[in-house]
């Protein structure tokens, strides 16, 4: 008998502490889940030490939990997973996919970054392993938000990375095999990502796994039409005083105002949300948070 279990995740990076435009996708993401009827996984994308930040993942689970948006299962830890990268990497390496590469930044700084050939002359003891991607490679995603999306990977990223020639992981394999391994039907996350899904699903293709749906919402800028950092005091997600912020960003997402009675507590607004939630209302493209609202720093 067919068994389909929808799954959702939020995967965030631990480089410091959720701000309100993460959590936007981990509400987006929770409520399409929820709705669903499926689960709603979280996976810590741990892979990059020295970019990580102590305690951060712990205080983004915390944060979560404030809200009430609690993960089915056990939460995931991409640096506990590196036998699940290899296999990945062994099985495109074995097919003749992917490839030592032995250039270094500056060998590609003509092409703007973009690999299409190595130069010959180059060796190196610590090389990179990239994806061999074939000319006149175009992938379209079907984005829930943005709609088709087409990109020519060739010319767009060209041959890229899967492992760096400091040995770590690169994102673009290690989400491909977790989001597969976690059996995720439907991505939800911030639309800084829109540009890497194509290779994510040139990868799915490439190692038999399935594809799921895509919708990335729209990044939430600040008061400064900047990228939103933790001194945005417009929405606190210090956890607090939850409502407030799950109601502001409920609007954000373009949703239909709740009746008076899911305005009580952060459970009855949640549950009130769930069946309401239409994913197809998120907009494209978002204000920015004014900076009316609590103290502007
Ligand atoms: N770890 C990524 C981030 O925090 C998100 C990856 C994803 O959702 O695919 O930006």
């Amino acid at each position: 008998m067919f068994n389909f279990v929808a799954c959702g995740r939020f995967a965030p990076s631990p480089t410091g502490p959720l701000h309100a435009g993460s959590l936007l996708t981990a509400l987006a993401s929770w409520l399409q889940a929820r709705q669903a009827g499926g689960v709603w996984r979280v996976r810590i994308e741990d892979l990059d030490p020295p970019r990580e930040v102590p305690g951060a993942a712990q205080r983004q689970l915390a944060t979560l939990a404030a809200f009430g948006l609690h993960p089915d299962g056990e939460v995931v830890y991409q640096s506990q997973r590196h036998h699940l990268y290899a296999a990945a990497l062994d099985r495109l390496m074995a097919d003749g996919l992917a490839f030592e590469c032995h250039c270094s930044r500056s060998d590609l700084a003509a092409s703007g970054g973009i690999h299409r050939r190595c130069r010959p002359d180059r060796r190196r003891p610590d090389p990179a392993i990239r994806l061999r991607v074939p000319d006149g490679c175009t992938i379209a995603v079907e984005d829930a938000i943005h709609g088709r999306i087409e990109q020519r990977v060739d010319l767009a990223v060209g041959d890229f990375v899967l492992r760096r020639s400091d040995g770590l992981w690169a994102y673009q394999l290690a989400v491909v095999v977790d989001d597969a391994a976690q059996g995720v039907t439907t991505v939800v996350r911030g639309a800084d990502l829109l540009d890497s899904t194509p290779r994510q699903i040139l990868l799915q293709r490439l190692l038999g796994l399935p594809t799921p749906a895509y919708a990335h919402v729209p990044l939430l800028l600040g008061a400064d039409g900047r990228k939103l950092s933790k001194s945005d005091a417009a929405l606190p997600v210090d956890g607090t005083s939850p409502l407030p912020t799950l109601i502001r960003l409920w609007e954000l997402l373009g949703q239909a105002p709740l009746p008076a009675s899911a305005l009580r507590c952060p459970k009855a607004f949640l549950d009130a949300a769930v069946p309401a939630f239409r994913l197809d209302h998120i907009p494209r493209t978002l204000a920015c948070l004014d900076s009316g609202r609590g103290s502007a720093h």
